[in-house]
């Protein structure tokens, strides 16, 4: 297998481009998931306080044998725990479900405008504290609107590693990545196959038959070659392994356009601007 390329965040830390998600993987399947995803040459994986499989994933990496420095661990602050000292708290549990004294990124899941009295600035500084004292190594956030962000722009000092939202071929979010490469934060694209929604559409399995591989693979090439980080979820050990097989082809420019081409702005998951996180 060709290797999986480094991409280095606005602060010199550097985060696999391809990784293994774990939303929607029940605790009692993720160890084995996560174990199948190391084997397979998986060396970043990305969970959450809600997804409810933290201490699974620490058990997985413990039981890998490589050492923590190896793996990069990404988890996220529940939207139930905004409040700073809600925040040092749940941070402080997801360090212990993880086994762990520190994560490579730690993100405010969703920005909850319509929550919180609207204020996402004081649960960001209390991220830039977690990253001051060395125990996020790089902080960012998810779901944030270009609203959103400028607002920490005007009123915060770190500027976020990395935007987490939905990216896929039918949801493309072509302005908001632009916006994200213009300040420096890297876009991490969820539900990069759409959760699975998009692999039936016939300009995907044309390219796929075209290029002699499968569709999770053309599209999971797509976002790669876009420079997006993304990291698939499945429990299925074939489909795993399937899913990190994409770096030794490359579509040609004009099939990659064919399959921006798709966009219909179309969610999968809900708004930011609305969504209360409950
Ligand atoms: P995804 O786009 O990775 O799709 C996963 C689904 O696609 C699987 O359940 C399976 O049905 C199908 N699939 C996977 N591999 C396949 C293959 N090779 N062939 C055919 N079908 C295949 O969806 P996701 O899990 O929602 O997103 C990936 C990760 O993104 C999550 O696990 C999580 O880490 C992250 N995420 C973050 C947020 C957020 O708000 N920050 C929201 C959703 C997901």
């Amino acid at each position: 297998m060709a290797s999986i390329p480094d991409i280095t965040l606005n602060n010199g830390q550097t985060i696999p481009q391809f990784g293994f998600g774990v939303f929607q993987i029940e605790p009692k399947d993720t160890v084995s998931a996560v174990s199948t995803a190391l084997e397979a040459g998986y060396r970043h994986i990305d969970t959450a306080e809600m997804y409810g499989n933290e201490a699974e994933v620490g058990e997985a990496i413990a039981r890998s044998g490589l050492d923590r420095g190896d793996v990069f661990v990404t988890s996220k602050l529940s939207n139930d725990a905004h409040e700073p000292d809600d925040a040092r708290r749940a941070f402080e549990g997801t360090l212990k479900a993880l086994g762990t004294d520190y994560v490579d990124l730690f993100l405010i899941h969703w920005p909850l405008p319509a929550r919180y009295g609207g204020d996402f600035v004081a649960t960001w500084r209390t991220l830039e504290e977690f990253y001051r004292e060395g125990r996020a190594r790089s902080v960012g956030v998810s779901n944030f609107q270009p609203r959103h962000l400028r607002r920490l722009h005007g009123e915060t000092e770190v500027i976020p590693a990395v935007n987490q939202v939905e990216v896929h071929p039918y949801l493309t979010q072509d302005e908001l990545r632009a916006f994200c490469a213009q300040h420096q934060t890297a876009v991490e694209a969820w539900s990069p196959l759409g959760q699975g929604n998009c692999l039936q559409d016939p300009v995907i399995t044309a390219i796929a038959e075209r290029v002699g591989r499968t569709p999770a693979q053309v599209v999971l090439r797509w976002h790669v070659q876009r420079g997006d980080i993304v990291f698939p979820k499945s429990v299925t050990p074939d489909r795993i392994r399937e899913n990190i097989g994409v770096f030794d082809f490359e579509l040609e420019p004009a099939e990659a356009d064919d399959i921006t081409a798709l966009n219909r702005d179309e969610r999968t998951g809900p708004d930011p601007d609305t969504f209360t996180g409950r």
